[in-house]
């Protein structure tokens, strides 16, 4: 299957309870992925033996954790994966995700902030010299008010959903209706709305 990669070289960023919610997080996805009909291959990297996130994750999975179909490594991405096949996904990336590429390997920052830290992750790609994207929100809904980055499970269903649909409409249902006024029906809709959305903020 194609892979998909959670980033785990975030521990020394959070506290122990965006860890302890992360971790949560994570064990969602994984769910997600095992029981969709085409699951990717996920890969945690960047994983410490020994470290926060690693205890954690065995202490919450127990046994289970070695029956896993996910690799778990210390390795970066990209000593596995050749540099221009990775995608670091990042809401804070000037680039839009158009359509949904089973070629590449999509990165997935393992964060959870409360005080959100902006630009984290977009900072470790660029580091990295990778590509980013973020995904197209503004592009096809009707935006309130809050912040563009979503949750970790929020983040798989998309990608899975792209992954088997290729349809914006389909997987940006999984982004939480509080934050939308619902979908941009064209182009024409989607410029008054955000012309009307500049008039109201000072
Ligand atoms: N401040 C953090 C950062 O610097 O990315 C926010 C982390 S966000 C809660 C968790 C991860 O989900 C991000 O690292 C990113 O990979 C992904 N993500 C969340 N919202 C996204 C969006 N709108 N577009 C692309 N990726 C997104």
């Amino acid at each position: 299957g194609q892979p998909l990669v959670f980033d785990m070289s975030y521990d020394k960023q959070m506290g122990n309870r965006e860890l302890v919610n992360t971790v949560s997080q994570l064990i969602e996805c994984e769910g997600w992925n095992r029981r969709s009909l085409e699951p990717f291959h996920l890969h945690f990297c960047n994983i410490s033996p020994g470290g926060s996130y690693h205890k954690e994750l065995l202490k919450r999975y127990g046994a289970t954790w070695d029956k896993l179909l996910i690799t778990v490594t210390e390795k970066s991405y990209i000593d596995i994966f050749p540099r221009n096949k990775l995608v670091y996904l990042t809401a804070d990336s000037p680039r839009v995700m158009k359509t949904f590429d089973h070629d590449k390997i999509y990165i997935i920052g393992s964060i959870v902030d409360r005080s959100i830290q902006t630009g984290l992750s977009l900072a470790n790609a660029k580091r990295l010299n990778l590509a980013t994207e973020r995904l197209p929100l503004d592009e096809y809904l009707k935006w309130e008010i809050g912040a563009k980055n979503l949750t970790l499970n929020q983040m798989i269903n998309i990608m899975l959903s792209m992954k088997d649909t290729g349809r914006w409409e389909e997987a940006l249902k999984f982004v939480p209706k509080r934050k939308h006024e619902g979908f941009v029906q064209n182009r024409k809709e989607k410029i008054l709305y955000n012309d009307k959305k500049k008039r109201c903020t000072p």
